[in-house]
């Protein structure tokens, strides 16, 4: 049954989700270096046999998603960051998605609490015949009360095979969403909360990309990067870093470029909070049934 192989697969993918997210935790500390961070728990995943769903996200302070540090990348944690951690692994296309929040300096566990609580209150909700509607109401409820904004232009999302946002969203603030939720369903919920705006907005930095449309490219060095992404990463979004062994960094930038003009590639722009709040996050990646599992815990 393939169901029930895929049922498996996605279980497994988040049982190693929820190991890594476990064991990079000791990683989060004052002058580590993000590279080193970001390298260590990708190994983490590839190591098992399995791949990585994305690169890296390690988004600090009033950066919300999408930051993973370039090749050579200097940055290390600083004692006042507030840091996310959000990986993904896949297992045969099992995608698996989760997220968590470090504070660093210890002042802002109410606003690291406030993303977690939500997702908790998120979760028991995870059942058959619930509406998208009352998930997000309950988020954005539940970070309000902790006195921050949920971030409107951040959702949670269905996952199927091979895709990690799979159509249907989970707003983290009210909706009139009509989908209702079904046994089997599989999401990835993720409150996040802002002691500024509430929203993001794109950055200039780009470091993560994903091939959306394959194609016939006549420039040679955009022919030779998108065979290596169809060979290694398919769909599946990858960082820049993860181009540069073996090529040289012109020769990536210059690939990529073409591929972002043809549309062969998208780009995944830093978010940041645009009110420059602090940004905590908090995901996990559920399977719908009367009682909501956790796959990533
Ligand atoms: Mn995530
Ligand atoms: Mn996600």
């Amino acid at each position: 049954m393939q169901e029930d192989k895929d049922r498996e697969d996605f279980i497994e993918s988040g049982k190693l989700a929820a190991k890594v997210r476990e064991e990079s935790k000791s990683l989060i500390m004052v002058e580590e270096s993000l590279l080193d961070i970001a390298e260590t728990v990708e190994q983490m995943i590839l190591q098992e046999g399995a791949k990585c769903a994305f690169p890296l996200n390690i988004s600090v302070n009033e950066q919300a998603a999408h930051f993973t540090p370039e090749t050579g990348c200097l940055l290390m944690l600083g004692e006042n960051d507030v840091v996310k951690v959000d990986l993904g692994v896949s297992i045969n296309d099992a995608l698996t998605d989760t997220a968590y929040t470090v504070d660093l300096s210890g002042k802002h566990g109410k606003l690291v609490e406030a993303s977690a609580t939500a997702l908790e209150n998120a979760i028991k909700l995870m059942k058959p015949g619930t509406r998208i509607a009352e998930v997000s109401a309950t988020i954005e409820e539940t970070v309000k009360s902790f006195g921050f904004l949920p971030i409107s232009n951040l959702t949670g999302h269905m996952i199927k095979k091979g895709l990690l946002h799979a159509g249907v969203e989970v707003p983290n603030v009210r909706t009139a969403m009509p989908y209702v939720l079904r046994e089997g369903d599989i999401f990835a919920i993720e409150p996040f909360a802002s002691s500024g705006s509430g929203l993001v907005q794109d950055t200039d930095q780009v470091e993560i990309f994903s091939l959306i449309n394959p194609k016939p490219l006549r420039l040679p060095q955009a022919r030779k990067i998108q065979e290596q992404i169809m060979r290694d990463y398919r769909l599946l979004p990858f960082a820049q870093r993860w181009l540069d062994s073996g090529n040289s960094r012109l020769m990536v930038n210059t690939a990529l470029k073409e591929m972002m003009a043809q549309r062969v590639v998208i780009s995944y722009p830093v978010l940041k909070d645009s009110g420059d709040g602090l940004v905590s996050q908090a995901e996990h990646t559920i399977l719908v049934g009367e009682e909501p599992l956790v796959l990533t815990k």
